[in-house]
Formats: C-alpha cells, sequence, structure tokens
C-alpha cells in the first residue's frame, strides 16, 4: 500500500490535483461523493472523513449516523474532463466504517466483499465481466430529459445513423483515461441505444468499474448536450436495456468452469454454478432487476429472457455458455439490468452459484429451441418456469427465499425490503395513462 501511496502523491504533484472526491454508493447503487482537497490527503487514507449516514437511502437510522470513509487506493483516478493547465480533480472509491473503525454492515460495498471472503473459504475468486447497455436521449432547453430518442441508429450501425460515435469515443477516451481496458463500442440494436465493454475483474473491481463506468456514461453525455439512461426499459415496443452478467470461479490461475473433456467444455463446478442460479433466480431477482420498470423488459421478443433455461448458445435462454473457453469459460447471466447496484448483484448471483456447488446441484438439460415461440405446453413438458412478472412478484420470492437475506446481511435486507415495498406499492396504487387510455371513455 505505501507503495500506491507514493504512486498516488505523485501523481497528485504531477497533474495539480486539487480536490479529491470520496465516492461510495447507496443501498439503490446510486453514487455519492464528497470533495476534500487535496492537501487533506493524509486524512483521507486513513479513513478520517466524516459524513452523516442518515441522509443516505438505505444507511443508518439518525441517531447512530456518524459514519467514516475508507478509500481503496486502487481506485484512485484522475477525472479527465476535470484537467485544465495547472487543475485537475481525482477520485477513490470508498468503503463505509463504522466510528470504531469495522465495516459499516450497511454499505453494499461492504455486502460484496463479505461475499467475495465466503468464496475465497471455498479456494475460489470470483471473476465478472458486466455488459452495461445504455440510452440516449435528447435534452429539452431546460436540460430535462425528453422522450425524444438521440439517433435511429440499429445494432452496429455505423455513422451517419449512428449519431453516438462522438458521445462513445468520449466515454471511451474518459474511461480509459481513468485505467479501463475497452474491448468494445458499439450501437445497440435499439433506437439510441448503445453498449461500450470494459474487460473482466474480480467481483469489487468489476463492480467499482460498474459504477464508474455508469457515471462517466451520465457525466459525458450530458457535456454533449444529452442524456444518458439506465433504465431497463424507458420505451415500450423495442428492446430494453440489460447489463448481462458474465461469471467464472478460479482456483488460482486455473478457471474452475473449464474441463476440455466435456461435451460443452464445461466443469462440474460449472453445472452446479448454473443449477445454483436457476435454483435461486426468483428470489434474486429483486435485486438484479430492482424496478418497477424491470419487469416490462423481461418480456418475450426482445432478447430480454423471461424463462427460466440455460443454453450453450441460444439468447433467448436466461443462462447462455459464450463460445469463448480455456480461462474465457464463463457464464452470461442475461437477465439482470443496468439499474441493479452491481454490489449487491454481483454478491447475490456468486452466492446463489456458490449455493449450488455447496449442494452439489445438478443443472437440468440445456435448452436450445427457441424459447419465446415455444408453446406453454411445451415449456410445462420441459419444466421450464417463469422468472417473476412484476417487482411485486419478485419482492414476494426475495422474502420467501433465503440467498437474499443470507447475501446481504440484516441491515441491507430488511432496508431493501422495506424500501422496495414501498416502491411498489406507489406504483400499484398510482393510475396510470394506459388505464385513463383503455378505460376512461369505456366505462
Ligand atoms: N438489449 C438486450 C437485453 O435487454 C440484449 C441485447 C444484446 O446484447 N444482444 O438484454
Ligand atoms: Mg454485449
Ligand atoms: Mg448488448
Ligand atoms: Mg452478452
Amino acid at each position: 500500500d505505501t507503495a500506491i501511496l507514493e504512486q498516488i502523491k505523485e501523481t497528485i504533484k504531477q497533474k495539480n490535483v486539487e480536490l479529491l472526491h470520496l465516492q461510495f454508493v447507496d443501498i439503490e447503487g446510486i453514487l455519492k461523493h464528497v470533495t476534500v482537497t487535496a492537501e487533506q490527503l493524509e486524512d483521507v487514507v486513513e479513513g478520517k472523513i466524516m459524513f452523516d449516514g442518515s441522509s443516505i437511502k438505505g444507511f443508518s437510522p439518525i441517531n447512530k449516523s456518524d459514519l467514516y470513509l475508507l478509500p481503496d487506493l486502487n481506485t484512485f483516478a484522475v477525472l479527465p474532463w476535470t484537467v485544465e493547465d495547472g487543475y485537475a480533480e481525482a477520485r477513490f472509491l470508498c468503503s463505509v466504517t463504522n466510528p470504531d473503525g469495522t465495516l459499516f454492515e450497511g454499505d453494499p460495498r461492504n455486502v460484496l466483499k463479505k461475499t467475495v471472503k465466503r468464496a475465497a473459504e471455498k479456494g475460489f475468486t470470483i471473476s465478472v465481466g458486466p455488459e452495461l447497455e445504455f440510452f440516449l436521449f435528447k435534452a429539452d432547453e431546460n436540460g430535462n430529459p425528453t422522450t425524444e430518442l438521440h439517433d435511429s441508429g440499429g445494432y452496429f450501425e455505423p455513422s451517419p445513423k449512428d449519431l453516438g460515435e462522438r458521445v462513445r469515443l468520449e466515454i471511451y477516451r474518459a474511461l480509459k483515461a481513468m485505467g479501463f481496458t475497452i474491448e468494445a463500442s458499439h450501437h445497440e440494436v435499439a433506437e439510441g441505444q448503445h453498449e461500450i465493454n470494459f474487460k473482466y475483474a474480480d467481483a469489487l473491481r468489476s463492480a467499482d468499474n460498474a459504477t464508474t463506468y455508469k457515471w462517466v456514461v451520465k457525466t459525458i453525455a450530458s457535456q454533449f448536450g444529452l442524456r444518458a439512461t439506465f433504465m431497463p426499459k424507458p420505451v415500450f415496443g423495442i428492446n430494453g436495456s440489460g447489463m448481462h452478467v458474465n461469471m467464472s470461479f478460479f482456483k488460482g490461475s486455473e478457471n474452475a468452469f473449464f474441463d476440455p473433456a466435456d461435451e460443452n467444455q464445461l466443469s462440474e463446478t460449472a453445472y452446479q454454478f448454473i443449477a445454483g442460479l436457476i435454483e435461486n433466480v426468483k428470489s434474486f431477482a429483486a435485486i438484479t432487476n430492482p424496478l418497477v420498470n424491470s419487469y416490462k423488459r423481461l418480456v418475450p421478443g426482445y432478447e430480454a429472457p423471461c424463462y427460466i433455461a440455460w443454453s450453450a448458445s441460444n439468447r433467448s435462454a436466461l443462462i447462455r455458455i459464450p463460445a469463448k473457453k480455456g480461462l474465457a469459460t464463463r457464464v452470461e447471466l442475461r437477465c439482470p439490468d443496468p439499474s441493479a447496484n452491481p454490489y449487491l448483484a454481483f454478491a447475490v448471483i456468486a452466492v446463489a452459484g456458490l449455493d449450488g456447488i455447496e449442494r452439489e446441484l445438478q443443472a437440468p438439460a440445456p435448452i436450445d429451441e427457441d424459447i419465446f415461440h415455444m408453446t406453454e405446453e411445451r415449456r410445462q413438458e420441459l419444466g421450464i418456469e417463469n422468472l417473476p412478472g412484476s417487482l411485486g412478484a419478485a419482492i414476494q420470492e426475495l422474502e420467501n427465499g433465503t440467498i437474499g437475506r443470507e447475501t446481504l446481511g440484516e441491515h441491507v435486507f430488511s432496508e431493501y425490503v422495506a424500501m422496495k415495498k414501498a416502491e411498489w406499492d406507489s406504483y400499484r396504487t398510482a393510475v396510470h395513462t394506459w388505464e385513463i387510455k383503455n378505460y376512461q371513455a369505456k366505462f
């Protein structure tokens, strides 16, 4: 750590970093930060910067509100868009600690750290590669997002139809300057929809990256007078935005999911992991698909899953095994969306997989037919179940299951369930424009 710290001090001096943003996420994965001056670096790295936890969603009650920020030195990054001659800003992602220095259990980052430790006790490191899609919308003269999409391009569409190329280029440059390895950038299937892929990493780093990515995408988009959204289904009738989560477990430098002798080149561990996801997905959907709107994406016909099945190649399945094998062998879970808190989502997916491994669950047979076009009878015959159809149903599954409470811990679990119940209730009791349109004149 002293070597990293020396490096940080050097960068601060070289780039004239004046301000430091200390960042963390709330229970929904929304980024927060407090800004201090670079002169306070000593206090910062010793975790002495305090904040009011009672003002952060899902954190602490008002009577125990003093919390501290402990920066992860590996997350230090100069913010490229702040750099001027003789001036710059940088950030750290932080873990939240209690006044006595212990890790605060309400911090989602600490939840994932606990899961990482649990996997390590079984000899596994968790490797995660998420793919976050987003939409670009035009803003009005007040800077508020409109419902007008930024372009009418489609999958892999180049200019002149892809109007997002410039924006993606600047996002790429910013992320690269912050230490990301970018693997691909492209227009997605839907109008105004885009995807930029960064390299997989261990679970904690990957959740940090997903959080940073969302922030950078929104920041750069707004510099172009646009509004980026990670809302899962912003427009009815076209594809929504997913956050496919590619996950594998490593034992040392070996990919524990790879077995060259198997017909799918998957190990017993990989099959058990898949079985664990299938067993637990209904009860963790409220974490990976956290919004009322999430369930409007999980409908047939838009490359998003709605049935619980796995396949070696099928994009209508919940779980797909990408063709790349060897060290790159991984399981792609396709239901999560980018509105999920990545720390909680990766934690609960990993625990679900571990559950399959620990209980030595058997994966069902793969389904290589197009599930979207299967009859209900055929699905029943094959034992293919549905994902929860609404946030309300998903919350119920989360509460009935054990995986959520076990992964999130009592504090985050109860805060999360209470928050989501209130959200569902507010939606459930609201009268929507659809109802007015279909009922007002007729009845
Ligand atoms: N947008 C699709 C989803 O909702 C995924 C499309 C793709 O990446 N091929 O998951
Ligand atoms: Mg992709
Ligand atoms: Mg995609
Ligand atoms: Mg994918």
